[in-house]
């Protein structure tokens, strides 16, 4: 049985690597032109073409993004662009716009065509729609509740993506205008302004009824299905994607190793992992920073219960501390992102190792000076760690005030 892929967001080529040797089977990512999410993006032709190169060599693939909804004046390039991003040999594009696959279909024939979550595709019959452009998978609508991916998935002749982990619009992906109206930033041609997100008084003609100290926010709680991965692998979904190209290396590296390791055991085990280790995969995905997390729409309609009511992030246990750059026979090389300081207990995960814990008892400068702290970001210390670590490994640490 071919193994669900595990796909993950990059908004730069060092999270595309980091998500890769974290353990990603696939990698989206968008352009500087035609993808949403286009204004954080750093991936020129010449990066997603070494990020297509460094997926091969690690037997990965890279999808892009090419999802706006096009207006007439945007597809001004698009032929060359597709062209070009078939030959450097990226995978597949993820599209919203018929217009867009029907274009690629002709003039860039090898590249995948997947439906974006874009098109709120919520039943079985609307994938049937999109059949003169022969998508070779769709990426259903987050609103879909578990039952209706299994029907789905089931009664179509291509594959299917789900999301499992990440932000959640307030409205239907891709259905969402707040952001043109208050920022006249085109949530759908890559200018989403999370304006959902923002704090606001809510008033009932005159009368302010929000509370001053909690003000009304229309933000969800990120999606966390830790618990319907074995679910959606019984259902033969194809592939399950992490939402997050805004989110930061750390976050990556935590949240694709922790579904990597789930998917894994789930294959090995060929059993459902039961409730004290969906706990334990749910304290690892803790450990990044995150908003508070719900399992979306795929148990039903949420209730209140997942919506964040003006509270932004909560429940993270672990500060990142620093990257590995090097070790020798004495010390390893740390780049810091984080204070710590001599005593504290630190936890060291990567790709080939797993939550190693070490007490910080040397740390030595630029300088070759002793010091008992480190509070300079990106500053390079020698510090004890008596255990092999390699290059990219992360260090995190427990929070003081938990
Ligand atoms: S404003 Fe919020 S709901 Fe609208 S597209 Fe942006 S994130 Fe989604």
């Amino acid at each position: 049985m071919k193994k669900i892929e595990l796909l993950a967001p990059a908004g730069d080529l060092e999270k595309c690597k980091t998500a890769i040797l974290y353990g990603a089977d696939a990698v989206y990512l968008g352009g500087k032109k035609f993808s949403l999410r286009s204004r954080a993006s750093n991936f020129d032709i010449e990066d997603i073409k070494e990020a297509c190169d460094f997926a091969r060599s690690h037997n990965a693939n890279i999808h892009v993004t090419v999802n706006i909804i096009p207006h007439e004046s945007d597809f001004e390039g698009i032929k060359e662009y597709l062209k070009t991003l078939e030959e450097i040999g990226v995978t597949a594009i993820i599209v919203a716009s018929p217009a867009i696959g029907q274009i690629a279909r002709k003039v860039a024939s090898k590249l995948e065509i997947h439906l974006s979550t874009q098109l709120s595709i919520t039943n079985y019959k609307s994938v049937e729609y999109f059949d003169d452009i022969k998508p070779d998978r769709v990426v259903l609508a987050r609103e879909c509740t578990m039952d209706e991916i299994r029907y789905i998935t089931k009664n179509i002749n291509t594959n299917t993506e789900t999301f499992i982990h990440g932000g959640m619009c307030v409205n239907y992906s891709g259905r969402c205008t707040i952001s043109n109206a208050l920022t006249l930033r085109d949530a759908n041609r890559g200018g989403c302004a999370q304006s959902c997100r923002w704090k606001y008084h809510l008033y009932d003609g005159e009368n302010k009824i929000s509370d001053d100290e909690i003000l009304f926010s229309m933000s969800s709680k990120d999606l966390m299905a830790i618990d319907k991965v074995y679910d959606m692998i019984e259902a033969n979904v194809s592939s399950l994607k992490i939402e997050g190209r805004m989110k930061s290396n750390y976050y990556i590296a935590t949240v694709v190793k922790t579904y990597r390791k789930l998917i894994d055991e789930i294959y090995e085990t060929k059993k459902r992992p039961d409730k004290d280790r969906i706990e334990y995969y749910e304290r690892e995905i803790a450990k990044a920073e995150n908003r508070l997390t719900s399992s979306g729409f795929y148990d039903g309609l949420p209730d209140e219960s997942g919506h964040l009511y003006g509270v932004n992030g909560a429940g993270v246990t672990h500060d990142f501390i620093g990257v590995i750059l090097d070790q020798d026979d004495d010390y390893a090389y740390v780049q810091t992102r984080n204070l710590y300081r001599l005593n504290d207990e630190l936890e060291v995960f990567g790709p080939d190792i797993d939550n190693e814990t070490f007490v910080v008892t040397t740390i030595i400068d630029e300088n070759d000076e002793n010091v008992e702290l480190v509070n300079r970001p990106m500053s390079v210390m020698k510090i004890n760690i008596p255990f092999k670590v390699s290059k990219g490994d992360m260090i995190r640490r427990f929070h003081d005030d938990n």
